[in-house]
């Protein structure tokens, strides 16, 4: 099949991509750099099925394509709170933008929504029939507003246009290639204590996040796309961890001298998270793999090998 991936040079794009160009697809990767790195594609420029395009998708695009992949966003609340104007943009005309072209060209549309349109939950496990608590007009309005608008749009075209869409909310992820300026927790703590600084919890550390390891996460990614629900799933590793239980295990695995500090917490932060993955398991037959230290482990590794010398 020929498939487009939107965000393709980031995080979670790019391990995508290694899926879909191991199993033999014509890939299109559409990026503008905002977050994402050649690096993380470097491996397939040369390849014959794989193509890169620098284009913003705010801005329409014509292609050819049997199944669009959309995570084209900032998912790092440092880089979304940034510009936050763009961030809708990106979220409503660039996925509007999206729909259109898998409308016109009768292909299968997959977004990559977030665990953040259930905003700060008043329920707990969130299942996918709660409907969330969320700040229209706060500092992380542009990104989860934005993705529940992404998600109306996504029906709407379903609904209205006849659009083949699968919708996943996915939960923290964490893994290899996250940039070391991501801003996100796993990226920031572990970069610090390989730093030899202190490690920086925001609050009193007692919110909580649940972490699913990249490649737990893409397989469900590729369950989802090629079953024929429609979504919502909630794609995530249930295990629930407080920040500073976090912060604890990366400190010992890295340098149990390393500092842990406090920071005033952002606001609107939720204070807890983890997802009810029925849904998942009993639709895709999807559970994640790989254990919470585990994943840490390779997750330091590739840190370590991409900072060298730099670290302790
Ligand atoms: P990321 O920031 O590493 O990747 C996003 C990619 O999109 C980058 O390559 C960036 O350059 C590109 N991009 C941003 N705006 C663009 C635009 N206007 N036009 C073209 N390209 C643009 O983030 P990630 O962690 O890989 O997240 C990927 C997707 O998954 C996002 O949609 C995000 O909202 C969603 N998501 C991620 C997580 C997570 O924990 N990683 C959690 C929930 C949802
Ligand atoms: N956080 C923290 N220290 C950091 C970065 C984040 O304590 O250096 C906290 C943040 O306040 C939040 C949790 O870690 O409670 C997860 O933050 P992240 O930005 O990774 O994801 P999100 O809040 O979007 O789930």
């Amino acid at each position: 099949m020929r498939i487009l991936v939107t965000g393709g040079a980031g995080f979670l794009g790019s391990h995508l991509i290694d899926r879909l160009m191991t199993a033999g697809h014509e890939v299109i990767c559409l990026d503008n750099f905002y977050t994402g790195n050649k690096r993380n594609i470097l491996q397939w420029l040369d390849n014959t099925n794989f193509e890169l395009i620098r284009h913003d998708i705010t801005e329409p695009i014509r292609l050819e394509v049997d199944q669009i992949y959309h995570l084209a966003c900032p998912a790092s609340p440092v880089h979304y709170q940034y510009n936050p104007v763009k961030t809708v943009k990106t979220n409503v005309m660039g996925t509007l933008n999206m729909l259109g072209l898998a409308k016109r060209v009768k292909a299968r549309f997959f977004l990559a929504s977030t665990s953040e349109v259930y905003g700060d939950p008043d329920v707990h496990p969130q299942s996918e029939e709660y409907r969330g608590n969320v700040n229209p007009i706060g500092l992380r309005a542009c990104y989860d507003e934005g993705k529940r608008i992404a998600e109306t749009l996504a029906f709407d075209y379903y609904r209205q246009n006849k659009v083949d869409i699968r919708v996943v909310r996915i939960f923290n992820t964490y893994g290899p290639r996250m940039l070391e300026n991501d801003g996100r927790v796993v990226s920031n703590f572990i970069v610090q204590a390989l730093q030899g600084k202190p490690l920086t919890v925001y609050g009193d550390g007692s919110q909580t996040r649940s972490f699913c390891y990249a490649s737990d996460l893409i397989e469900g990614f590729i369950r989802l796309m090629n079953s024929d629900y429609v979504g919502p799933v909630n794609i995530g590793n249930p295990g629930e961890y407080t920040i500073l239980q976090l912060a604890e295990a990366v400190r010992d695995m890295i340098n149990p001298n390393a500092e842990i500090i406090h920071e005033p917490l952002p606001s609107d932060d939720p204070r807890r998270r983890r997802p009810d993955i029925t849904k998942a398991k009993t639709l895709l037959d999807w559970e994640p793999t790989v254990p919470l230290a585990e994943g840490l482990k390779l997750t330091v590794e590739d840190f370590r090998k991409r900072m060298g010398d730099a670290t302790i």
